[in-house]
């Protein structure tokens, strides 16, 4: 469907993000007969579509390339008639009877909504960073790591994420710095395991990036040791940035979120706005996961569903 044609109608739920969260809200409402409408600004399958891959979802025992399993969840939304359509957010008038969004490509309205619209990632806000971006500097292992073929390259983080990604950097890179502003890591003892003693890695312990160098292109890191107060230069091709995510909500208002900008929602992913849900790595909540993100997008769902029946009778 166009997205002129879409614009024109009320959906029964509109929902904002086309991750795990978001696909699994669509495949629910619509076996639940609601008229559904997906806005995405990227790819289908949210964060996880940047992941080389997906290990520990329930149901793939050998593992799921990120990229396969988005696509995977866009065609079950699709087969069950959820309205995806490619779009910009801008912003989200929430408190009426009828959700107003308004994107790139016109305004969107629902009955109900569900915003999962994830994360993003974390900056360091070092000199450097805006310019070499794309130029050395990357956020995504999986489509950036075959430039760094035999190069030397730095990771920087030390949560699940820097480390996995790490790991999977070694396929491409002669040698890889791991920059951590700690003496241990937060990875989970199973990613820590494989990277701790791993030939091609070298952590750098209490270490922050200063700046990053280059022109063109990056051309070295300066990196301080916390603990000395020295800094050095380290010479790399490559920087892949780690250091956690910051929720997509830029966009809202009127609704209740913690300090961070997290949504704030009951069990059943209520916001403080009534027929307004949120799901997945957008609200605050302890474990996000795909797991969990398919889980919340369900309960978003259903709960749109008893609402538009609460308000109809
Ligand atoms: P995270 O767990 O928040 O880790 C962020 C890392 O970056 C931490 O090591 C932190 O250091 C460091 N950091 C934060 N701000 C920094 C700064 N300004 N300068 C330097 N370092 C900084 O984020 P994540 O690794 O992206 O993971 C996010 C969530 O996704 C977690 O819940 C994680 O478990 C989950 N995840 C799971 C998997 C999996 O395979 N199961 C994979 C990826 C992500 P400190 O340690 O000192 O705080």
């Amino acid at each position: 469907m166009s997205s002129e044609t879409a614009a024109k109608k009320i959906y029964d739920l509109l929902i904002l993000g086309a991750g795990p969260a978001g696909l699994t809200a669509a495949i629910y409402g619509c076996r639940a007969n609601l008229s559904v409408l997906v806005l995405e600004e990227m790819v289908s399958g949210g964060e996880i579509a940047t992941s080389e891959r997906l290990d520990n979802f329930p149901g793939f025992p050998d593992g799921i390339s990120g990229a396969e399993f988005g696509q995977l969840l866009e065609k079950q939304a699709s087969r069950f008639g959820a309205e995806i359509v490619s779009a910009s957010i801008e912003k989200a008038d929430i408190l009426g009877e009828i959700k107003k969004v308004s994107t790139s490509r016109g305004e969107f309205y629902g009955r109900t909504m569900v915003i999962a619209t994830g994360t993003s990632p974390r900056l360091l806000g070092v000199p450097g960073e805006d310019l070499l971006r794309g130029r050395g500097i990357s956020f995504c292992a999986t489509c950036d790591g075959p430039f760094f073929r035999d190069r030397e390259i730095a990771v920087i983080g030390g949560g699940d994420s820097a480390v996995k990604e790490a790991l999977y950097l070694t396929r491409f890179a002669r040698r890889i710095f791991l920059i951590h502003r700690r003496d241990k890591l937060r990875a989970i003892p199973f990613l820590q395991d494989q990277i701790l003693n791993h030939p091609r890695v070298q952590i750098l312990w209490d270490t922050v990036v200063k700046r990053f160098n280059g022109e063109q292109q990056l051309e070295s890191i300066t990196v301080e040791h916390l603990k000395d107060s020295t800094t050095k230069e380290l010479p790399v091709d490559g920087a892949f940035l780690y250091i956690g995510r910051i929720p997509n909500t830029g966009f809202l208002k009127d609704v209740e979120m913690d300090g961070q900008g997290y949504i704030i929602t009951s069990e059943e992913m209520e916001t403080s706005v009534p027929g307004v849900f949120a799901a997945g790595d957008v609200r605050r909540k302890f474990l996000r996961q795909v797991v969990t993100a398919a889980a919340d997008g369900a309960v978003a769902a259903m709960m749109a569903v008893r609402f538009l029946e609460d308000t109809l009778s």
